[in-house]
């Protein structure tokens, strides 16, 4: 038989595949003493810091995979903590130490999760150094821990782990909201926060995909139908598998959800990213055209990278081409970059096509994209992903608790706000 000691360390080099980054915030220093010890003995890298107003600096210049961040500190709290590590787009997992009340720590992590942070596990006062070493087994953080199972994924759907997250897709030549793009977030009680690039891959490999599909659409449909928005509506923009794209049936399926709710399908668009099974388009043909004589839009999704292709451009019923994030991001120091943003600005025009790029994180880049004739554009600058309560207050709605309506001065959506902006104080 193993001691207790031995068993945790097992666990953890079992869950511990790489070694990762822990930046630790509290302003007992003997509660970062002890952080630092556990840290010691399992041989990670951490940093601990005892004034809250140096955590951003400290994240952006560590970047660390997980911070543990006390929830009440003189001065500033962990709540003003994290609205400041939003608006600082931090990646890292967050995990709540406190001696605060079990409800008063889960509204904090729901509060953390709405604003688009990574929201890990929390662990309660007084700490003792078993206890931290059995909690950080249980973090899966920065891609470093176990890959969670289909079992996991299908539980998760099941409780409802999985959700959507919306982040605008903002007009540049108004700056108005025309819409969300529907992005599939797990956030696991026990794991933490798991990527889609995760469990995407999981659901398709695994079958989920349609399980994983079928709840984040009507989700998705159910909660953007509580926005009062007046008569100017949102468009829905889905991420659709291509294994999807092998069921004739299923624009009869989003079409019965999406109208279940009052959701016309003109107002959904369906984004496609093309992959090597594409190559045969005979046999994806069918079912697009299905989509488009229904309403709904298609979009070629991470247009230019992986298996995107001109032929698929103008034979298949695409309405919308999306640039990838990496040329966006390469905009305003690589002139390669903007030579082929504005060859796609042109050939998706030229195809009667609108145009959106994402992964949008600065103003210079809205800008340059505006001066290059691109329609639509979403990223970090406009807005974080968020959840339905957060699209709801960047959005200018009130909360569906208070049984308000939206305010729009005529129905028009206002002028679409950085996330940080929105939320309150930074640091
Ligand atoms: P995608 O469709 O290309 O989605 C855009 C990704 O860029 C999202 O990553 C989004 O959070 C991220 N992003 C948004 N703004 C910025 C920015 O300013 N800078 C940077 N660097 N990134 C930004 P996310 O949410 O991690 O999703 C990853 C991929 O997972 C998505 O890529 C999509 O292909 C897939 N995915 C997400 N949800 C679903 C889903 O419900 N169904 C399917 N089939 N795939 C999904
Ligand atoms: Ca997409
Ligand atoms: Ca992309």
């Amino acid at each position: 038989m193993s001691s207790p000691q031995k068993k945790t360390v097992q666990l953890l080099n079992r869950t511990h595949k790489q070694a990762y980054r822990m930046l630790v915030v509290d302003d007992d220093d003997r509660v970062c003493r002890l952080f630092l010890r556990v840290a010691d003995k399992l041989s990670m890298e951490a940093t601990a810091v005892t004034n809250p107003r140096d955590v951003i600096e400290a994240d952006s210049s560590l970047r660390p995979d997980l911070i543990m961040l006390d929830l009440s500190m003189p001065g500033l709290d962990g709540v003003e903590v994290l609205r400041g590590l939003a608006s600082a787009r931090c990646q890292a997992s967050i995990c709540l130490v406190s001696g605060a009340r079990l409800d008063v720590l889960d509204s904090a992590r729901a509060l953390g999760r709405e604003l688009g942070l990574r929201m890990g596990g929390s662990l309660h006062k007084p700490l003792d150094v078993s206890g931290i070493i059995s909690f950080l087994s249980g973090q899966h953080v920065g891609g470093g821990g176990a890959d969670p199972s289909a079992e996991d994924l299908e539980q998760a759907l099941e409780k409802g782990h999985v959700r959507p997250f919306y982040q605008p897709k903002v007009c540049l030549s108004s700056g108005e909201t025309v819409g969300v793009e529907v992005l599939a977030r797990w956030e696991d009680p026990e794991m933490g926060f798991i990527s889609p690039e995760v469990f995407v891959s999981l659901a398709e490999d695994s079958g989920l995909i349609w399980a994983l599909t079928s709840h984040i659409m009507q989700r998705a449909f159910e909660e953007i139908a509580t926005l009062e928005l007046g008569p100017k509506q949102l468009d829905i923009a889905l991420n659709l598998s291509p294994l999807i794209l092998t069921d004739l049936g299923y624009p009869d399926l989003v079409e019965r959800w999406a109208t279940a709710h009052g959701i016309a399908p003109q107002r959904v668009i369906l984004e496609i990213t093309e992959n090597e099974a594409m190559r045969d388009r005979s046999r994806y043909l069918d079912i697009m055209v299905r989509f488009r004589l229904k309403g709904f839009r298609l979009s070629a999704d991470d247009f230019g990278t992986g298996f995107s292709s001109l032929v698929h451009l103008y034979t298949l019923p695409f309405e919308e081409i999306k640039i990838d994030k990496s040329f966006v991001a390469d905009l305003n120091n690589k002139t390669g970059a903007e030579v082929i943003v504005k060859a796609i600005v042109d050939l998706g025009h030229g195809l009667n096509h609108s145009v959106i790029a994402e992964g949008v994180e600065d103003s210079s880049t809205a800008q340059t994209l505006a001066q290059l004739g691109c329609d639509l554009a979403q990223g970090y600058h406009f807005c974080r992903p968020q959840g339905i309560e957060g699209l709801r207050v960047h959005l200018g709605c009130s909360t569906a608790a208070l049984g308000n309506k939206c305010q729009f001065a005529g129905g028009t959506i206002r002028k679409a706000k950085c996330s940080g902006e929105d939320h309150g104080p930074s640091l």
